[in-house]
């Protein structure tokens, strides 16, 4: 009800929830209630999460913020949702995000855009922007959000909280609606360390749904958080506190590695090369892999479908007009129309290209370009072949460097919060936004973005501690 009534209060301004479940969630709560009383109840009795409108719930919208999805309903549970459910957690609505978890801002949404709540003249972060503001806004205890190439993270820096993107494989993707599948992760957004820890412990573990979900054992992520263990190994990658960072977040977390040292931290100087292709091999690479995912969208089987009559019509206008041609054509010129003619798409395929036309953003189109682009005979080796292998550079730069560190530390994004409509004309400038969170994604490790301080401009930032493949306990430590 507390949380029911925030969201009553405040979700006008805000807009982080896109659907709320008000009735059934209250039930629900009174049934986790009853089983709190006997003693039954499971592991996160107590926790109201919000989900990302991209995560599959049975019965319940999963736009993707889409005109496409616009009219979907899921037909089954993501794995997380089950587990969610399992656990007794209460789910109370879904929430705004980038179409197709595409963007750094939550503006390219069929919602009107999500304001950050700590000043809601600025953007939230994305593409989990619904998720970081509806923590920030205590519209929930905690909420599911994705990151493919920062999504969970960046946003988290910019409302203020928690932000875990755990290893690639450690949570099941089965049942989210997928942009790059090879990137793609399910994570928490909390209020505090703890929570996330104990939301993992729930999301994770093996899937037979999802043959990329690791068969490891779950660890007790709890513990990491109960006594934490100062004396780790930090690498501080100058790379990642160079220029375009802004100074007084450059200064803040300095001062933030200063009192861990203190603590008896060991800061340990370190070099990632590589991480200044990440943004580069990033957008080939996903990119590629979103074309070939949205390569399903064409509203025959479900979504957006244009209105077949409409197709039919005009294809038969452009026919007749095209065959008026023809009857006052001569020569060469006779053949070429006649030969357009024959070539004229059926009402099919017009059928599948003006869905498409109208149900995909323009964000979500120049990403099916360009991914297209990338992977067309020709330029598929200079491109996504290229880009293959940068990844792996990527990925060997952490792997020596874990050799010698636990967890090493960076911004979480370079600036703080900007104002709504700011970037939304320049998509470079919005790509940048995911510099020092995309080189985890490319290399598949894990991540947290914890609250770092307040910058001058009134808005929170976040600093970024990232450790090797299933090393989640060592962020929880160094996180809390
Ligand atoms: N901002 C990045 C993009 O637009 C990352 C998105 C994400 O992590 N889902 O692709």
């Amino acid at each position: 009800q507390n949380y029911i009534h925030n969201i009553e209060q405040r979700n006008d301004e805000i807009n982080a929830v896109v659907s709320l479940d008000k009735d059934a969630a209250l039930q629900r709560a009174g049934a986790v209630q009853d089983r709190m009383d006997e003693g039954t109840a499971g592991k996160l009795a107590g926790m109201v999460v919000g989900i990302k409108d991209l995560i599959c719930e049975k019965g319940k919208q999963a736009t993707c913020a889409s005109n496409i999805l616009a009219n979907f309903e899921s037909v089954y549970d993501a794995t997380v949702i089950e587990r969610l459910r399992d656990e007794d957690a209460i789910l109370l609505g879904r929430l705004n995000m980038d179409e197709f978890a595409m963007g750094s801002s939550t503006e390219n949404t069929i919602y009107e855009p999500t304001h950050n709540p700590v000043d809601i003249t600025k953007v939230p972060g994305g593409s989990s922007g619904g998720s970081a503001a509806a923590v920030a806004a205590d519209f929930c205890t905690a909420s599911l959000g994705t990151d493919t190439g920062g999504s969970i993270r960046q946003p988290a820096s910019y409302c203020g909280v928690v932000g875990l993107k755990p290893t690639y494989g450690r949570v099941s993707r089965h049942g989210l609606i997928a942009f790059a599948s090879s990137f793609d992760c399910i994570g928490p957004l909390t209020h505090t360390v703890k929570d996330a820890a104990i939301l993992l412990e729930t999301l994770a573990g093996f899937d037979e749904n999802d043959n990329t979900s690791s068969s490891r054992a779950v660890p007790n992520y709890r513990q990491f958080t109960e006594s934490p263990d100062a004396n780790i190994r930090i690498g501080v990658p100058e790379e990642y506190f160079g220029e375009g960072l802004d100074d007084e977040i450059r200064e803040g977390i300095r001062s933030q590695l200063a009192e861990l040292e203190e603590s008896g931290a060991e800061l340990v100087p370190i070099h990632l090369p590589h991480m200044k292709y990440g943004i580069a091999t990033y957008y080939i690479l996903a990119t590629a892999e979103a074309s070939s995912n949205l390569a399903r969208y064409d509203g025959v089987r479900y979504g957006h479908r244009a209105d077949i009559k409409e197709v039919e019509a005009d294809l038969k206008k452009e026919e007749e007009a095209l065959k008026e041609q023809i009857k006052l054509a001569e020569g060469e010129e006779k053949v070429k129309l006649g030969a357009q003619l024959e070539d004229m798409d059926s009402p099919l395929i017009r059928l599948y290209k003006k869905s498409r036309t109208e149900g995909f953003g323009t964000e979500v189109k120049r990403r099916i370009m360009l991914g297209t682009y990338v992977l067309s005979a020709g330029y598929y080796d200079a491109y996504y072949g290229k880009a293959q292998k940068v990844r792996r550079l990527i990925k060997r730069d952490f792997t020596k460097a874990f050799e010698e560190v636990d967890v090493i530390v960076s911004p979480t994004a370079p600036t703080t919060a900007f104002d709504i409509g700011a970037n939304i004309e320049n998509p470079v400038q919005m790509y940048l936004n995911d510099i020092y969170t995309i080189s985890a994604n490319l290399a598949g490790i894990c991540g947290i973005n914890i609250p770092a301080g307040t910058h001058s401009n009134g808005m929170p930032y976040g600093m970024q501690f990232m450790a090797d493949t299933f090393e989640e306990g060592k962020l929880f430590n160094a996180a809390r």
